[in-house]
């Protein structure tokens, strides 16, 4: 006491460990055998630094009652160490029912391929080798017979997503040309994608026809000249124009590219390949129509309601795709060996469809039943509640807890319409804030990202994997216990 009396700043500074003393203390010694000695001793020396500058910053009166142990500068210099060491990508859990969350990942892989994936991503492989001839192979011959045998169709082109997708297509179809879209389809999806920007950086002019909520057969024969050089179709996954509305069908559009000889191109945007509706949802075009329909070249997302990786898939003709394959953007739009390793065997899982939908997550979450969510949503709420129960200080007094009914969504800019009936843990707080109750939840080491809403917390049971219930369960506790 008499010692922190006499405090001033000169001997709160003459107090302050070397970097040496601080490296000598036996729990940074633990720390060395985890993290890199530069980033430990950079650590030290910023926690030192930090320690300093709060001397500096102390008035007289804190001068005096201000004590600094080597301690504070050894927790201080671990967590600055754990914080340098720490990736930027980590895992949350999606707790917001959204499945094909755009912010958060998007797709999931299946557990089933991880060996596919980890094998392609770790050893030497045939990516552009042709082992039968013993010489120079293409990366893209390894989904074609796949994505052909799923599809029907007559040769597919994989690039790194579908906005690629799109621009390729334009560019080796339609550049110093004219491409004919219907208004009602100019759609801008997230980010900086919009149908006429990539139309503009394709090199080719867009015609939009009809008003944005009818477009006519004739509309688009109109437009059609010497320069026409595609006719497209986007489909507006994000948005759907309801009422007064009418759009040309994909028969009619072959109808009139087939009588002014004129490729006819569809953007799908997210593909499927199984027809949802057999699980309860709104009908989606599956690739297969677009194709059957007669469309020359479609496009399509590895990652959204395919539930692959990130990646662009364009089938159709051989005779337009050929030409892709020749155009120097491919080289630059191409995808990465492990794209391949993860999208070929997630499609292989496509060969025997009911294994397709109980295998990949994406797929598997669209298509739960209502009794399966409410089985989630109940093992959730009792996990959460006798950890509650079970730890000192009555915590489930703090908290009201229950299931209720709420909706999700579709998500990644699909099937805007659909309204995904769910089940989630309803939680409203007692003596905290909820947006304090949510950002600590979400600052958790668990990272749990959930809504708020109606003042409640909502943990839509949906998108929550069961081997993450307990780490919810104890996030919660821990909250609850530090505050
Ligand atoms: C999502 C989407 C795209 C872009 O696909 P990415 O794989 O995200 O590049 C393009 N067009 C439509 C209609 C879409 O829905």
């Amino acid at each position: 006491m008499s010692e922190t009396k006499t405090n001033n700043k000169r001997s709160l500074f003459a107090k302050l460990p070397s970097v040496d003393e601080i490296l000598n203390e036996n729990e940074i010694e633990e720390v060395f055998a985890r993290i890199p000695r530069n980033t430990v001793v950079d650590s030290v020396r910023e926690a030192i630094e930090y320690y300093r500058k709060k001397i500096i910053s102390l008035d007289e009166r804190d001068v005096e009652n201000f004590e600094l142990s080597n301690e504070d500068v050894v927790n201080r210099a671990i967590f600055l160490s754990d914080k340098s060491f720490e990736l930027s990508l980590k895992k949350v859990i999606n707790a917001t029912g959204i499945v094909v969350h755009t912010n958060l990942g998007r797709s999931l892989l299946s557990e089933s391929i991880k060996d596919e994936l980890w094998d392609a991503a770790s050893r030497y492989s045939n990516l552009e080798y042709d082992i039968e001839k013993g010489a120079r192979g293409s990366r893209y011959s390894h989904l074609t017979d796949m994505i052909k045998k799923i599809t029907g169709a007559e040769d597919v082109l994989v690039v790194n997503n579908n906005a690629a997708a799109v621009l390729l297509v334009l560019s080796t179809l339609a550049k110093g040309g004219e491409a004919i879209v219907s208004r009602g389809e100019l759609v801008e999806v997230g980010g900086a994608f919009r149908i006429p920007s990539i139309m503009a950086l394709s090199g080719s002019t867009l015609i939009e026809v009809g008003a944005t909520n009818k477009t006519h057969y004739s509309d688009y024969e109109d437009a059609i000249n010497e320069n026409t050089k595609v006719l497209m179709k986007v489909h507006t996954s994000n948005y759907r124009i309801v009422g007064f509305s009418e759009s040309v069908s994909l028969e009619e559009m072959r109808e009139l590219g087939d009588k002014y000889d004129i490729p006819v191109v569809e953007d799908l945007g997210s593909g499927v390949f199984v027809d949802l509706s057999k699980y309860g949802m709104t009908y989606e075009p599956t690739v297969n129509d677009s194709l059957k329909k007669g469309v020359d070249i479609v496009s399509f997302s590895g990652d959204k309601m395919l539930g692959g990786p990130q990646a662009g898939i364009i089938v159709g003709k051989k005779k337009y795709i050929e030409k892709m394959k020749k155009n120097q953007l491919t080289r630059a739009l191409r995808v990465d060996k492990m794209t391949i390793a993860a999208l070929e065997a997630t499609l292989r899982l496509y060969l025997d469809e009911e294994r397709a939908v109980k295998e990949i997550p994406t797929l598997r979450m669209l298509t739960y039943t209502m009794d399966e969510i409410e089985e989630k949503a109940k093992k959730l709420y009792s996990q959460i509640k006798s950890r509650l129960e079970n730890s000192d200080g009555g915590l489930s007094e703090r908290l009201e807890l229950c299931i209720e009914r709420c909706v999700g969504q579709v998500g990644g800019g699909s099937m805007p319409t659909e309204e995904l009936d769910s089940f989630a843990v309803v939680i409203k707080t007692k003596d905290m804030s909820l947006n304090k109750f949510e950002e600590a939840l979400r600052l958790s080491k668990s990272h749990i990202i959930a809504r708020v809403y109606d003042e409640k917390y909502v943990l839509d049971c949906r998108t929550i994997f069961e081997s993450q219930f307990e780490d919810i369960a104890k996030e919660i506790e821990n909250i609850l216990l530090e505050k």
